[in-house]
């Protein structure tokens, strides 16, 4: 049997963590590893394992993730010093959970690039 995907156990409540926002369409919780004061994912109820398998139907689903990072920027007090939204698309990007996620991460100043 294969294994269930993480984040669908976490957001359909099957399995913990420390949600900050969830609506019909997204569900945010904080990274159980964070790189930063705040640290938190950014997840489609739907599963969609990589960027690369993004379909056109997906682009409101996309734009409400963007939406969903900059209004909790401002609840998470992030918004004023700034803060980094990342996807990580595969292996050499250092994807590791296969269910597509907006990092959002701030508190800390951050270097560029991301090595
Ligand atoms: P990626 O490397 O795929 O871009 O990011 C995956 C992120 O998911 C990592 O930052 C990792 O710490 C986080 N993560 C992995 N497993 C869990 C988990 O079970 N719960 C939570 N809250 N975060 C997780």
């Amino acid at each position: 049997m294969t294994k269930p995907c993480i984040f669908c156990e976490i957001a359909a409540g099957r399995m913990n963590a420390e949600i900050v926002h969830e609506d019909e369409h997204v569900v945010a919780f904080r990274d159980i590893h964070p790189q930063a004061p705040v640290h938190v994912l950014i997840i489609p109820r739907k599963h969609i394992s990589s960027m690369l398998e993004i379909a056109p139907e997906d682009a409101e689903l996309l734009g409400h993730m963007h939406l969903t990072a900059r209004k909790l920027a401002r609840d998470l007090g992030i918004a004023e010093g700034g803060y980094r939204s990342i996807f990580n698309c595969g292996t050499d990007a250092g994807q590791t959970v296969w269910h597509i996620h907006l990092h959002l991460m701030g508190g800390r100043s951050m270097g560029w690039p991301p090595w």
